[in-house]
């Protein structure tokens, strides 16, 4: 059996170079861990205006991209690595589509343009990339949308190149939400043939869906939960596509992310007051205390404090808590938010922490190291969101003795485990209706356990702190996909 595969990973953000959310973490991590089981992983990803061309390699030679109706386009290539590791990234330098302000949009929110030609060529420049350097992947493992293409490109214009013959694809689904609904012109542009522009694959209400075309054509689709590939195969979840994807639910699989406890461990954690594990937890208190300081809340131990990191839109069930929040605020309670995003969401929140500043803070922005302090500080953590493919959050708070207060959804139901009054086990709490009345419910309980059930709190606390999502062990689950398919498809060729 093969052992090191070599994998093409390609995606349109990946920490540390660029991140706006979730696949950015994962970009990061994975290629490393799976590097770390003696695969050989480049990753090709935009030179965006953000990163400093200074700090990377510069290869000699440009690397011509066909672009249909465009013609060749011509774009420069630099090198790095992903820190702590000797997995390579190579940057596509193309100013006109990367050199820009935002990754998708611009500074008032509007998408650009022209994403469907800037994607279009990230991911055949992926392609050439590999010609370039020689690499002949065994993976080519694509990332939402963006890169979504890959899987067509590579059946309809270069399993004929030697060098992919033998390629299979894996496309992972981050957020089906977003899912590169453009103008079927860009048919021609990607070049992979109008006879695949057909309702089975890339055509959706008369226009060209990049996810829905990468669905069809991949070798296997995962996303980042078992929960939310069942969800996502029902029109609640569906965004429109789960038809489609019950279609394909035979190459489908749901993995959980891990998360980087390098960076999110109390016992090490920078950024927090006090440093504190498992075996001693005391320093927690002081975490607490420095974290109502700091939000100008009153420094009381006994009261539970309930934490808020996240962006600020509709998915994370800012809108349920807007809803409870005359109910939440007369609780014997004290709630910090820190997050950004939707205007009326800022407004609101700010406004409900003036209104009621001695139980209810927020702060507007983004802050590494409130989130931080956030995470270690609070007691309960609440994550009421409307979907959640994976959710990461929840898992840090886990490890930070911080119980989540979670909605029984994709990730969130899969990594949480609801309390049981009778046995005592679970490891937070759970509500299942996206209601404001069972949000408010569930609070309530957490609160109550919290204040008057000191020893079924603690017991949770420690079975929180001692549960591991390692990216290893996630990473283990993509090798056994790689192989699977890899084989799978050999036999299918041989057969
Ligand atoms: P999503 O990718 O949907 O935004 P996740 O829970 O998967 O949600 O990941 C969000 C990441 O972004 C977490 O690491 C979280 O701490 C971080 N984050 C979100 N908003 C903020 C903020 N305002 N300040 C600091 N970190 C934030």
């Amino acid at each position: 059996m093969k052992k090191g595969l070599n994998i093409l990973f390609i995606a349109s953000e990946a920490v540390p170079f660029a991140k706006t959310g979730g696949l950015a973490d994962v970009a990061g991590a994975l290629p490393k861990a799976l590097s770390g089981l003696g695969h050989n992983v480049k990753v090709i990803m935009p030179r965006y205006y953000a990163i400093d061309r200074t700090a990377l390699e510069h290869l000699p030679g440009p690397l011509g991209v066909s672009m249909g109706p465009m013609g060749t386009l011509w774009a420069g290539l630099y090198k790095n690595v992903i820190p702590g590791s000797g997995v390579e990234v190579f940057f596509i330098d193309y100013e006109a589509f990367f050199g820009r302000s935002g990754l998708y949009a611009d500074e008032d929110g509007f998408s650009y343009e022209d994403n469907d030609n800037r994607f279009i060529f990230l991911t055949k420049a992926a392609f050439e990339v590999a010609k370039k350097i020689d690499f002949s992947p065994d993976i080519i493992h694509c990332n939402d949308w963006h890169t979504a293409l890959a899987p067509l490109l590579l059946k309809t214009r270069y399993s004929f190149d030697g060098l992919f013959k033998d390629t299979v694809s894996v496309l992972t689904i981050h957020n089906l939400q977003h899912q590169g609904h453009f103008f079927k012109g860009a048919v021609d542009v990607a070049e992979v043939g109008w006879e695949h522009f057909n309702p089975h694959e890339l055509e959706a209400m008369d226009g060209m869906n990049f996810l829905k075309g990468g669905i069809a054509a991949a070798d296997a689709v995962t996303t980042v939960s078992r929960k939310y590939a069942a969800q996502i195969q029902t029109p609640e979840y569906g965004f429109g596509l789960d038809g489609h994807i019950r279609a394909h639910s035979h190459k489908l699989y749901g993995i959980v992310n891990g998360v980087d406890y390098s960076e999110w461990n109390p016992a090490t954690d920078g950024y927090i007051a006090a440093n504190y594990d498992i075996d001693d937890i005391s320093g927690k208190v002081e975490c607490k205390r420095e974290l109502q300081e700091r939000f100008g809340l009153p420094q009381r131990d006994e009261v539970p404090l309930i934490g808020f990191v996240g962006r600020f839109v509709e998915q994370k069930g800012i809108g349920i808590i807007a809803a409870a929040i005359e109910k939440l605020a007369h609780l014997d309670a004290q709630f910090v938010m820190l997050g950004s995003g939707e205007k009326w969401a800022e407004g609101f929140f700010s406004d409900i922490a003036a209104r009621y500043s001695g139980n209810f803070r927020c702060h507007v922005g983004y802050s590494e190291e409130l989130a931080h302090k956030i995470e270690a500080g609070s007691d309960l953590f609440l994550m009421p969101s409307l979907f959640e493919p994976c959710g990461l959050n929840q898992i840090y708070s886990l490890r930070y003795g911080t119980l989540p207060i979670v909605r029984a959804t994709g990730g969130l139901d899969d990594t949480i485990h609801n309390y049981n009054q009778a046995t005592g086990e679970g490891n937070g709490f759970k509500f299942y209706d996206a209601t404001p009345d069972a949000l408010y419910a569930t609070v309530k309980w957490a609160c109550d356990t919290y204040r008057y059930d000191k020893d079924a709190y603690a017991a949770m606390q420690k079975r929180a702190m001692e549960a591991r999502f390692d990216w290893k062990q996630s990473a283990e689950a993509y090798e056994d996909i790689y192989l699977n398919t890899y084989y799978s498809k050999l036999a299918a060729r041989h057969r």
